[in-house]
């Protein structure tokens, strides 16, 4: 049959990850956290699924998380959504994001996206006959154009995603950026789709930017968060999706047909943490020590990079090292050394190869300095 993603294939992170299980690689490549999730969290999951919270929850989700969530944040970015209509819990960001551009992408829409970028927007964009837009941000700085977003916007832009902290450059939106965004979509009905995951994840003590911050932005975004990121869960795949309640309608009209409701007893797990435990606030200075011990590490090491400001991963450029292309690169290490990182090329426009790989470090010190050992080898 004809495909309607024919340039498609499997994603780098099975790739990567089933290459690291077979040559029995340290895998720093696919993100997720080698430590276990609080203990208590783990019993309040246990608490909900003996105690017949085991039937579907709401579309929307629970409605005591969705409370608490919506007063969390308030409370972070001082700005208000209704727990009633302008937030639904999701498996996770990624169905957050799909659900988002499948509500309101159209046969020749633009979307304007930021090369790098994470590999789940291109794929939905297409698949409804959007056009993605790609503008590329250059290493190390990955700095957005903000002139060339102006130049690329047209009548047919019906939305751009950004994604602050970003996977996989590890930089950060200002301030002065979402001043830019919101200048840009003022008087048009340009969409923003925020993909806010790693909100906690922040380093050398910056404030996120949430779209959330900025009232006018606030307006015309969809926002999107993981609690895999927050609390160390990568495989619970649970998440939510805020937005003004006219564009959670529309995207509440595909969540309920796409998934309808999602795990409900791990979301009575999460509420009870949430109100109980507030040490995803700890979060920064719990990964800045991972950070600045993997880089103290490899200091020495041919790889030279700039610290990550955010997110649990930290690129890195080779280019005195070798002149191969990235993805050959990235196979030699796990096939030769078995160490597991990822390609940053497969996110760039066109595959530009910028000899940058991409290492997570949400990793026990114990696998961080066998990772390192590898590294200063190389
Ligand atoms: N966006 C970005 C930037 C991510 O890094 C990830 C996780 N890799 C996701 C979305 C998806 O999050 P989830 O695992 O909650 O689906
Ligand atoms: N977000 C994770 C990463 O960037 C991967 C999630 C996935 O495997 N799709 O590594």
């Amino acid at each position: 049959p004809a495909s309607k993603l024919p340039n498609l294939g499997t994603t780098i992170f099975t790739k990567m990850s089933k290459m690291a299980q077979d040559y029995n690689a340290i895998n720093l490549s696919q993100g997720f956290p080698d430590f276990s999730p609080d203990n208590h969290l783990l019993e309040l999951a246990y608490k909900a699924m003996t105690s017949n919270k085991n039937q579907y929850a709401p579309l929307a989700g629970l409605p005591s998380l969705r409370e608490t969530l919506c007063a969390k944040l308030k409370k972070a970015y001082n700005s208000s959504y209704n727990p009633e209509n302008e937030i639904t819990i999701t498996a996770g960001a990624t169905q957050a994001l799909f659900t988002a551009i499948s509500a309101f992408i159209k046969k020749d829409d633009e979307v304007i996206v930021f090369k790098p970028a994470y590999d789940c927007y291109e794929p939905a964009i297409e698949l409804y006959g959007g056009k993605p837009v790609l503008i590329q941000m250059k290493a190390p700085e990955y700095k957005i154009d903000w002139k060339e977003v102006t130049e690329k916007v047209t009548e047919k832009t019906k939305m751009i995603i950004i994604n602050t902290p970003h996977n996989p450059s590890g930089t950060i939106l200002k301030k002065d950026d979402l001043q830019q965004l919101e200048k840009i979509t003022r008087n048009t009905n340009i969409l923003v789709l925020s993909d806010e995951v790693y909100e906690h994840i922040i380093f050398d003590n910056e404030a996120h930017q949430s779209v959330a911050r900025f009232p006018e932005l606030q307006k015309r975004s969809l926002i999107t968060y993981s609690f895999g990121k927050t609390f160390h869960v990568t495989g619970w795949k649970l998440g939510y999706c805020v937005a003004p309640k006219e564009l959670m309608k529309e995207f509440q009209k595909v969540h309920q047909y796409n998934v309808f409701c999602v795990n409900h007893p791990m979301q009575f797990a999460l509420n009870e943490y949430l109100q109980k435990e507030n040490n995803y606030l700890n979060l920064p200075e719990f990964y800045q020590h991972k950070r600045d011990y993997f880089l103290s590490l490899i200091k020495d090491s041919r790889f030279s990079f700039t610290p990550s400001k955010g997110t649990y991963f930290q690129t890195a450029s080779y280019k005195n090292i070798t002149d191969k292309q990235d993805t050959d690169f990235a196979i030699e290490l796990i096939k030769e050394k078995q160490l597991a990182t990822i390609p940053v090329s497969v996110f760039n426009k066109n595959q530009q190869d910028d000899k940058m790989l991409r290492f997570c470090f949400a990793k026990k010190e114990e696998t961080l300095k066998k990772a390192a050992e590898i590294i200063n080898s190389i």
